[in-house]
């Protein structure tokens, strides 16, 4: 059969891997340069099922409350007369009550265990590099209580197998001696024990090279302007090189996918949610840490990838712009300094700001809509490095129709 991928970003470049290895004609249409050079360039590089928690919580409300008077809080909305912000918002409020939070969180984990477990098989069967960081994500608590509030959080994913531990500061140390110059600041961590970390844009490039060994052609430069369908069928995407033909499509546009669904009358509940990342050089005297975490104070996440540290945080809610200002990376700075003060060159980052893919209730869009031959695999939101072998597997499956390996609830195509 011959598949277009629409997207070249973690998810797509995924798909089209799975689909090469079942013997499709794989083409992947992406209108930058280059490969992952959006969300997916600019991510934590957390693979981590322990970071499964859905933003859409009871917690999230007074968090929005707080940042519309002004508090720097992790998320942050930007109040704008925009219908699509409102619709996505008001059902981000619905999954916030505590049951419709742990449903969601339950989907997530699961699709990020099977996930991580894909990632791992492929990395090794292609002998892909992506500098990994070394086993185990600490989720650092500065406060006492709050580190007992996290651990009783944390147990729900503990219940559904996740391996983990709770450390006191000395603990921290032990295991992670970047922390020996802060101990005195933290008040332990939920040490993540199968979690890890790992750069996704230089993965995904790695795996893209696995892809056009196998066949897959990468039209790069080329514009997806919209969708054309004949009845519940896809006839041809129309690109700025023309218009494009396959047996079947797959949407993997991360923010662009609802604009590119819209033109085949296919809505998808999605909204980007801003994130700023720096990727700081590490020299010869700097002691980065090992291993990847998160600042539970201020959400503020951090991986080294060999010789350079990434660090990012912030989910702003302000449209599809991606532009940035010195001044929306000061918490990222801040943390930065306080936790790892001599962990990388601070005056030498690298600052990008990029756009999750947003469900409102967390779960990524996984499946068919109403064209038979329009597979979705979008909308990964906070997870995608981490979900993305697993939702190119099942999209293979799905292709392919074979049972996927794990029970798609939650993940369906939603409107
Ligand atoms: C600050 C930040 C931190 C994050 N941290 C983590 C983390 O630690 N762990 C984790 O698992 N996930 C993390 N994520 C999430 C993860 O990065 C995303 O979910 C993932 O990259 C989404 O991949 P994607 O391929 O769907 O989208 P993208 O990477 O955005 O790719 C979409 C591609 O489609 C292309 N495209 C768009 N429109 C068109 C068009 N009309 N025509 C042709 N091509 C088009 C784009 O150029 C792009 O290459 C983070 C994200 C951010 C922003």
């Amino acid at each position: 059969m011959k598949i277009i991928v629409l997207g070249g970003g973690v998810a797509g470049v995924t798909t089209a891997y799975y689909l090469a290895r079942d013997g499709h004609e794989v083409e992947v249409v992406e209108q930058e340069d280059r490969l992952a050079g959006w969300a997916s360039s600019g991510n934590a590089g957390l693979i981590a099922p322990g970071h499964s928690f859905a933003w859409a919580s009871p917690a999230a409300p007074k968090m929005l409350v707080r940042s519309l008077l002004g508090a720097e809080t992790a998320i942050r909305l930007k109040p704008r007369l925009d219908p699509e912000l409102v619709r996505w918002g008001l059902r981000f409020l619905r999954e916030c009550p505590s049951d419709r939070a742990q449903r969601n969180t339950l989907v997530k984990l699961r699709l990020c265990q099977y996930s991580q477990a894909q990632l791992e098989a492929l990395a090794a069967e292609e002998a892909i590099e992506y500098g990994e960081g070394a086993r185990g994500v600490f989720y650092l608590y500065r406060d006492a209580r709050e580190l007992e509030e996290g651990a009783r959080k944390m147990r729900l994913l503990q219940d559904h197998g996740q391996d983990q531990e709770v450390l006191d500061a000395d603990g921290c140390v032990q295991r992670e001696p970047a922390f020996a110059p802060v101990r005195d600041r933290i008040a332990g961590a939920i040490y993540g024990k199968d979690d890890f970390s790992g750069d996704c844009e230089r993965f995904t490039n790695a795996l893209a090279e696995a892809c056009k060994r196998r066949g897959v052609r990468f039209r790069l430069g080329t514009r997806v302007e919209a969708l054309e369908a004949v009845g519940d069928h896809i006839a041809a995407v129309r690109t700025s090189g023309g218009r494009l033909r396959a047996d079947a499509y797959v949407l993997s546009l991360g923010v662009h996918s609802p604009a590119i669904s819209k033109t085949v009358g296919q809505q998808l509940p999605m909204y980007p949610a801003k994130g700023y990342s720096v990727t700081f050089p590490i020299r010869d005297a700097h002691e980065p840490p090992s291993h990847g975490g998160v600042d539970e104070a201020t959400l503020v996440a951090w991986s080294s990838f060999g010789d350079r540290l990434r660090m990012s945080s912030t989910a702003e809610f302000a449209g599809y712009g991606r532009g940035w200002q010195e001044r929306d990376f000061n918490n990222i700075m801040r943390a930065a300094r306080e936790l790892f003060p001599n962990a990388a060159d601070y005056s030498a980052g690298e600052y990008r700001a990029c756009l999750r893919p947003m469900t409102p209730d967390g779960p990524p869009i996984l499946g068919y809509g109403r064209h038979g031959n329009l597979l979705y695999n979008t909308g990964h939101g906070h997870m995608g490095w981490t979900m993305a072998c697993g939702t190119a597997k099942i999209a293979a499956d799905l292709l392919q129709r074979r049972k996927p390996d794990i029970d798609l609830r939650g993940m369906e195509v939603r409107s």
